[in-house]
């Protein structure tokens, strides 16, 4: 499948927008804080507002690379890129329980 803009790679992005949410790494755990949604995301669809322009726009987006989708522990196993990882074989990042913390701190 190709994306939008025919590119390959991100077409592996499955837009759920998880990864756009505040991220506590901890031991054993990664908390996702889902009550702190980066601020260019729209949380009624999950997709990003400014897409085409978020490198230049949103200076915490972060670039999805292939070393993130090997190495990240941080990722969620639902992420596209992690699947894709894991079924070229590549994925060798820590195992992290995923923990969606909903509500306020
Ligand atoms: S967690 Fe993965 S599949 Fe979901 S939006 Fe982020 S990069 Fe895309």
């Amino acid at each position: 499948m190709i994306g939008s803009n025919g590119n390959y790679w991100e077409s592996l992005c499955k837009r759920c927008g998880l990864c756009c949410y505040s991220k506590t790494v901890e031991e054993d755990r990664v908390v996702y804080h889902m009550d702190m949604p980066c601020r260019d995301l729209d949380t009624d669809t999950s997709r990003c507002r400014i897409y085409e322009t978020r490198f230049k726009d949103n200076p915490t987006c972060r670039k999805m690379t292939l070393l993130k989708a090997m190495l990240a522990p941080y990722l969620p196993p639902s992420c596209g890129y992690v699947e894709w990882a894991q079924r070229k074989g590549i994925r060798f990042a820590r195992k992290l329980r995923i923990v969606y913390l909903h509500g306020h701190r």
